[in-house]
């Protein structure tokens, strides 16, 4: 049976609130989104460990320094210098080549990407405790020889880039767990199937030719994070394709998913990964409050097997997925799914 990752540190971040479209709106990344997810977790009788502390090392070889540093910090220095109860950036810099910024109100605009990721007190002791579960579910394959495993990170990920935090992610867990399995496997590729473009692990990895990052996701001309996801943005790597976006039009469902999803995993193939990350993010669901996407509940089973047939190693590293009468119940389709396909390979 496979190994589900979750510490309830991780339930400590709560954000709140965040602008859209210029008003005050509550933030759907809830502590709650975890417990929900954990039902999936218990219907399927998975174990949930503990995630053991591998400290900061896994971290720095994904984020920069000032950023961590900015993490751990602000929070005090924000309160000390009277600022409101969460740190939220009010200006941005057109970019960030000039000097690190030394005043606090500055370096929330260089750090924090957009309103949805204010920092609170507990802000890094969650986000801490997500990239742990990453980590040692990314260990339990790589050195204890496990096929695959899940991380139920909370908060998630793969909006972060290596120094900016955005779209309610903060350490970019996915990329943390990818790096963890290129110490023992030379090709290692991540898919997120998220709803949303995942642009902080596509910047992490541009320039990379050891890690290929693909991506399904509704279209970011219509959606966020605007500015990434488009099919041509192919790597640095000239020609090379080692960043492979399908964005779909706003309310495709299952077929056009699946089709996207075919031409991903025959990219996975192609690059000849040894180890496969997925980003799992459920927001692609029709019930999904975002209303992205239309993946149904079954949809979410043939995404899941389909994933299963890879024959390499896979960690399951949740990404989005929002409080929806089949949150859970998505969760649970893919991991049975996935679960069925991987037992079928095996024999
Ligand atoms: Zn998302």
């Amino acid at each position: 049976m496979m190994r589900a990752y979750f510490s309830d540190d991780q339930l400590r971040h709560h954000g709140k609130t965040f602008i859209v479209a210029g008003e005050k709106k509550p933030i759907p990344e809830v502590p709650e989104r975890a417990e929900i997810l954990g039902r999936a977790l218990s219907r399927l009788g998975l174990d949930i460990h503990r995630p053991s502390d591998a400290g900061m090392a896994p971290i720095k070889a994904i984020h920069d320094d000032h950023y961590l540093d900015f993490l751990q910090t602000i929070y005090q220095e924000w309160q000390a210098e009277g600022g409101s109860e969460l740190v939220i950036p009010n200006i941005h810099p057109f970019n960030r080549k000039g000097p690190y910024p030394r005043h606090h109100v500055a370096k929330a605009g260089f750090h924090l990407g957009d309103t949805s990721c204010p920092v609170s007190e507990t802000t890094w002791q969650s986000a801490y405790a997500s990239a742990q579960t990453a980590i040692s579910a990314a260990r339990h394959v790589r050195d204890g020889g496990a096929q695959s495993a899940y991380a139920l990170c909370r908060p998630p990920g793969h909006h972060a880039s290596s120094n900016i935090a955005g779209g309610f992610c903060y350490l970019n867990n996915s990329a943390i767990a990818a790096q963890e399995l290129r110490a023992k496997h030379d090709r290692v590729a991540i898919l997120d199937i998220d709803l949303h473009h995942g642009n902080g692990t596509q910047h992490i990895f541009y320039d990379r030719a050891d890690v290929m990052t693909l991506s399904i996701h509704a279209d970011p001309m219509d959606f966020y994070p605007f500015f990434w996801g488009h099919a041509h943005e192919c790597g640095e790597l000239a020609g090379l394709g080692f960043n492979h976006n399908q964005p779909l039009p706003l309310g495709s469902g299952d077929d056009v998913f699946l089709d996207a999803l075919d031409r991903a995993l025959a990219k996975v193939d192609d690059f000849g990964a040894d180890a496969v990350v997925i980003a799992l993010g459920l927001d692609a669901s029709r019930d999904d409050p975002f209303g992205g996407l239309a993946v149904s509940p079954d949809g979410f089973a043939r995404i899941g097997e389909k994933i299963g047939t890879l024959s390499c190693p896979t960690v399951l590293v949740q990404e989005g997925g929002y409080v929806s009468e089949t949150l859970a119940e998505n969760l649970y389709q893919f991991l049975s799914g996935f679960d069925a396909a991987t037992k079928t390979t095996t024999i």
